[in-house]
């Protein structure tokens, strides 16, 4: 996986992501998903969000003007191009990338505070960014959301119709090249039926949150409890 967008290393580098808090005493897990556009994965993870406790989502920086109810702060961050490239070039971004014409940025502190607070991230990035995470964060997990087919991707996008018409060509015609890269991911969900996909995004993070390899103090102070042997014994 490529990774030409990496921010130099800065004393907020990925050595310092470790943070603990969460009720298990584990290090958090970065949740990567990333789709082609209008595949669905706004609303699956707003989804999975609601219903699993613990998990915070990273709002990203973006050059883009806010589309339909978004909200700053919410969705997204929306920033001019000087201040994006400004904050880029001071190293701020744990990954970043130019999507359909705008410039799209995770900010370095923003994951920190979430990896502080106990909770778990999840990602919303394109492929590029989601490259960038798993090749500087070696625990990331990634998620590619499929599209069930081309047809119902169009249909999602026009369905949305909050963009222009050049623009949705532009993102249909990305949504292949994209396609071809869900294989380097780890998980892949078809969103056919949204609730059926939503359940399998929200199974993915509790698994992963049950992997021996991260297994937290909380899990080795009940395993110590079974090597001290019986008081009497
Ligand atoms: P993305 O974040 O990947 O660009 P969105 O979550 O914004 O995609 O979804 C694009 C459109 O498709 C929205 O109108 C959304 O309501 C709709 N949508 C999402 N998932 C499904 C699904 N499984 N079935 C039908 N429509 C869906
Ligand atoms: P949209 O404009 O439809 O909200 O998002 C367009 C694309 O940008 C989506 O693929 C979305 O995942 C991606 N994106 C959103 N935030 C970021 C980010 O911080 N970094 C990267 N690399 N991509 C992002």
């Amino acid at each position: 996986m490529s990774n030409e967008n990496a921010p130099p290393e800065s004393g907020g580098g990925p050595a310092s992501f470790a943070a603990k808090g969460n009720a298990e005493d584990r290090p958090g897990i970065l949740i990567v998903v990333s789709a082609p556009s209008g595949a669905g994965k706004s609303s699956l993870i707003k989804i999975v969000l609601s219903r699993v406790e613990g998990l915070g989502f990273s709002v990203s920086y973006t050059t883009r003007a806010p589309r339909g109810a978004e909200q700053e702060g919410v969705e997204y961050h929306f920033v001019t191009s000087e201040k994006f490239i400004a904050m880029r070039d001071r190293g701020e971004f744990l990954e970043w990338a130019e999507v359909h014409g705008h410039l799209y940025g995770t900010h370095i502190d923003s994951v920190q505070a979430l990896l502080r607070s106990g909770q778990d991230v999840v990602f919303d990035v394109d492929i590029e960014g989601a490259e960038q995470i798993s090749s500087r964060m070696p625990g990331a997990v990634t998620v590619f959301v499929l599209p069930p087919s081309p047809a119902e991707l169009e249909a999602r996008l026009s369905g949305r119709n909050l963009n222009p018409r050049d623009d949705m060509e532009f993102r249909l015609a990305n949504a292949a090249r994209e396609v071809r890269m869900s294989e380097r991911f780890d998980y892949i969900v078809v969103n056919d039926d949204l609730e059926q996909a939503a359940k399998a995004l929200e199974a993915i993070v509790v698994a992963e949150r049950h992997r021996a390899v991260r297994a937290g103090g909380q899990v080795r102070a009940i395993i110590d409890t079974f090597g001290r042997g019986l008081p009497n014994a």
